[in-house]
C-alpha cells in the first residue's frame, strides 16, 4: 500500500530546475533511501513529499489525500501530525536541555511539559543516551546529539520519518550506530522512513533505493 507520493513534481528555485517530473511512491512500512548525486533534487524532493515546500506542477498525495493542495496551516498540522524529521546536522535547540528538544514536538502538538518530558525520557535508555537528559547540545558529542535528534523525530510517534543524510556530518561508526538505532526503532513502530543520503553504506539499510537523476526519479532496476 502507497503512504506517501509525488506524482510529476516541478520544482525551480527561480531559473534553477530542482525537479523536473518527479514521480515516487512510497510504501507504507518500508524504508525508502532516495540515492543520487550532489544536487540532483533529492532534498527538493524530500521537502515536497513532507509537505514542506509546494511544488509547481504536479501533486503529493498522503494517506490518498491531497497535501501540495493544503494552506500553510494545513501542511503544517500534517507536519506536527503525521510526520518526524531528522537533519543533517540535529538542529538542536541550544538553549533547551536534550530532553527538552526531545520534548519539543509534543509541547507543539499540545501535551502538557510533564507528560511531555516523560515521554521524551523514555527514549534516552532506548537509544542509549542515559545520563544525558539535561545536557545542551553544546555538551554533547556529534553521534549523541544526532541521537537526541532522532528521538525527537520519533516521539510523536509519526506515520513517516523524513531523513535528510541523517550521518552525513558523522564518521563511519558513530553513522552506523545512528543507523542502526533509527532502522531499529522504525522497524519496532512501524515508521515508514524516507532517508536521502549519498552515502551507500546507508542505503544498504534500505528496503529499497530510488536514484534522482536530473530532477527525475529512476528505479534501480529500470533506470
Ligand atoms: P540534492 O539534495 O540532490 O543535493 P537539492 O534538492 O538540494 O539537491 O538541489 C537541487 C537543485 O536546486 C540544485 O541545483 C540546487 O542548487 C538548487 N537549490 C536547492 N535549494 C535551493 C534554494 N533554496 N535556492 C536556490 N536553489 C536551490
Ligand atoms: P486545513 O483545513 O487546515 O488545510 P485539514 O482540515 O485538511 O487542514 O486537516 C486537518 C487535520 O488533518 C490536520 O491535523 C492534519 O494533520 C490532518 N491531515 C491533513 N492532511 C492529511 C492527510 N493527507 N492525511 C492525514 N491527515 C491529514
Amino acid at each position: 500500500m502507497t503512504i506517501i507520493e509525488a506524482r510529476g513534481v516541478e520544482l525551480a528555485f527561480g531559473r534553477t530546475p530542482a525537479l523536473r517530473g518527479a514521480d515516487l511512491a512510497v510504501r507504507a512500512g518500508e524504508i525508502l533511501a532516495v540515492m543520487g548525486p550532489s544536487g540532483s533534487g533529492k532534498s527538493t524532493l524530500l521537502h515536497c513529499l513532507a509537505g514542506i515546500l509546494v511544488p509547481q506542477a504536479g501533486e503529493i498525495h498522503f494517506d490518498g489525500r491531497r497535501v501540495d493542495t493544503l494552506g500553510e496551516n494545513g501542511r503544517s498540522a500534517l507536519r506536527r501530525d503525521r510526520f518526524g524529521f531528522v537533519f543533517q546536522f540535529g538542529q538542536l535547540v541550544p538553549e533547551l536541555t536534550a530532553e527538552e528538544n526531545v520534548a519539543l514536538p509534543l509541547l507543539l502538538a499540545g501535551t502538557r511539559r510533564e507528560p511531555a518530558l516523560r515521554a521524551a525520557r523514555a527514549w534516552f535508555e532506548r537509544l542509549g543516551l542515559d545520563g544525558l537528559e539535561r545536557r545542551r547540545s553544546g555538551e554533547l558529542s556529534g553521534g549523541q546529539a544526532q541521537r537526541v535528534a532522532l528521538a525527537r523525530g520519533l516521539v510523536a510517534r509519526p506515520r513517516v520519518l523524513f531523513a535528510d543524510e541523517p550521518t552525513g556530518s558523522l564518521d563511519s561508526l558513530t553513522g552506523e550506530q545512528v543507523m542502526d538505532l533509527l532502522v531499529g526503532s522504525a522497524r519496532a513502530e512501524g515508521t515508514t522512513v524516507v532517508v536521502v543520503t549519498h552515502e551507500a553504506r546507508v542505503a544498504a539499510y534500505a528496503d529499497r533505493e530510488v536514484i534522482v537523476r536530473d530532477g527525475k526519479v529512476t528505479s534501480l532496476v529500470h533506470p
